[in-house]
């Protein structure tokens, strides 16, 4: 429970109200209010079982503090949790004996994410795991468009 000032965006102000923050699933795991299988966990960041396997093994990887989507995230805290996923997909292949290993960071629901508190999926692969991604390849109709679209990211790129 906390205590304090509160604005909301029309102007409106309660004081001193007494108020539960609303936490996400994941939070609630870092906070141990729900159960998880956890396989890695140091002061920043935390590993645990992924509760629906895409191949059984798969792993995310988070930020104690909620942090999304990763273009609002501190260097730093991506720094940390890249460097996680290395570790847990070493440790897939040495301890599953995954013969390769997917990252993936899902942003925004048109991405296909679900949580919204950053994470990173690894996922541990295996010869025959009967595994597909929908990977449907598409082509530009010219060069001009897919180098007006390049021009366009460009223009996008910060620093
Ligand atoms: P995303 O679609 O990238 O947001 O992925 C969210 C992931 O969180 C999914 O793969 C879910 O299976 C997983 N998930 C949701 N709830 C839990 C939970 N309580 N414990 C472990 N994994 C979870």
């Amino acid at each position: 429970m906390h205590e304090g000032v509160f604005f909301f965006s029309n102007g409106w102000k309660i004081l001193s109200s007494r108020y539960t923050p609303i936490m996400n699933i994941f939070e609630k795991i870092v906070n141990r209010e729900i159960s998880a299988t956890i396989v890695y966990e140091d002061e920043d960041t935390l590993a645990f079982m992924d509760i629906g396997p895409i191949v059984k093994g798969h792993t995310l990887v988070i930020p104690k503090t909620c942090y999304d989507p990763v273009t609002e995230t501190p260097d730093e805290v991506l720094t940390k949790l890249i460097l996680l996923a290395k570790r847990i997909a070493a440790a897939q292949m040495k301890g599953l004996g995954a013969d390769g290993v997917n990252i993936i960071q899902n942003n925004g629901a048109a991405a296909g994410q679900e949580v919204p508190h950053l994470h990173i999926h690894v996922i541990p692969r295996f010869e025959g795991d009967g595994h597909h991604w929908n990977w449907n390849a598409k082509s530009y109709d010219s060069t001009d468009e897919m180098e007006q679209l390049a021009e366009r990211i460009r223009g996008g790129l910060t620093e």
